[in-house]
């Protein structure tokens, strides 16, 4: 690990407001504390010596910190090495031109947008700051202004939505200059608002249909899948995310960040005081020897190319053994062949159940 590129992951944790369903850790954005925030992002760069081949700027809603993240992303350029993805994510409603331009000159090359519908009934009841007609003039923006790769955020399963208005969503978005799609279901978590107070949201099988729906029709606009939740034009897959799923190092900073690093999965903590304050960020460790067969397989297996057999043999894992176990399997839900076993897009919908058959 040790001569290779890392990823860089940066959480910002400050939002216009909360959205209903959302339980990443994020507060309501406040000038004041950016730059204090901007100077604990500086500090805990400046405390690793390593270069990154991906920087990625997630959240909570990064955009609206876009001249802190310029300055940052000048002050560790020489820890950026030539031709990384850098990434933000962007929401419509607090993008402008300015912050795209300013983003753009200073080196992020990839802006990930939260549209989650072009529908606007479903986005006033998701809470969204944003309309349909914002969305697309964000994105329309960006490729002005010369960003070449461009990734919305689609969901699944939310209120008001039907095959016919997800279909909408799908192909108008198709029409946009983008080169990426990331498609999530929606899942109601413990605290957050639709916690408190459910939405009337579609059945399971339906959302299951939903899924499907999404796949076909994204693969018939050119997207293939190469995960369970994303797709890409060809050679536009994330590359920052493929390192989570390929068992690859990364470093992450900010309250709420996620490390894997030095051989060790650790933490930091949800709060951006603590954070800002502490001449560190305080880490709690999440796993101490993460690198077994379990759970490499069970990042791999949300890949579309699964496991490769020619990988398996740093675990002493049995091939044969292995397609013993997959053979139980039903046959829509997996394939095996040649040169390893993958889910299909059936079984990504049951991936949790098949993972266990496979590898417990
Ligand atoms: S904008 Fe994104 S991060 Fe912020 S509250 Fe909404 S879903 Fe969460």
């Amino acid at each position: 690990m040790a001569n290779k590129d890392l990823g860089l992951y940066i959480h910002v944790p400050f939002c216009r407001s909360k959205c209903p369903y959302c339980d990443f850790y994020s507060i309501k954005y406040s000038a004041s504390t950016a730059d204090d925030y901007k100077n604990a992002v500086l500090r805990n760069i400046s405390a690793y010596d390593e270069v990154f081949d991906t920087v990625y700027f997630g959240g909570g809603t990064p955009i609206l910190l876009y001249n802190e993240i310029a300055d940052i992303l000048k002050q560790i350029n020489l820890k950026i090495s030539a031709n990384a993805e850098i990434t933000i994510e962007a929401n419509p409603e607090s993008t402008t031109k300015e912050a795209l331009e300013i983003l753009y000159e200073s080196g992020v090359n990839r802006v990930s947008f939260g549209v989650q519908s072009l529908n606007d009934d479903e986005l006033l009841a998701l809470g969204r700051l944003h309309n349909s007609q914002t969305a697309i003039n964000s994105i329309i923006d960006a490729c002005e202004i010369g960003f070449k790769n461009i990734s919305a955020d689609l969901m699944l399963g939310i209120p008001y939505q039907n095959r016919q208005s997800l279909y909408h969503s799908i192909n108008e978005l198709a029409k946009l200059p983008i080169t990426h799609i990331s498609a999530y279901m929606l899942k109601i978590e413990e605290g957050t608002g639709f916690y408190k107070n459910p939405p009337k949201l579609p059945d399971e099988d339906f959302t299951s249909d939903l899924y499907i729906l999404t796949c076909d029709e994204l693969e018939k606009n050119g997207f293939f899948q190469y995960e369970i939740s994303n797709f890409a034009k060809r050679s536009f897959e994330s590359k920052h995310n493929l390192k989570y799923w390929d068992s690859e190092e990364y470093i992450g900073i900010g309250p709420s960040s996620h490390s894997f690093y030095g051989g060790r999965r650790f933490a930091v903590l949800r709060n951006l005081r603590e954070f800002i304050e502490m001449p560190l960020q305080n880490i709690y460790i999440t796993e101490e020897n993460p690198k077994t067969f379990d759970e490499w397989a069970m990042l791999k297996l949300r890949l579309s190319k699964g496991i490769l057999f020619d990988e398996i043999g740093q675990f002493g894992v049995n091939k044969d053994e292995l397609i013993n176990k997959a053979k139980i399997i039903p046959k829509q839900l997996i394939n095996i062949d040649e040169t390893g076993i993958y889910l299909t897009k059936e079984g990504f919908l049951l991936s949790n159940n098949i993972i266990e058959k496979l590898i417990f």
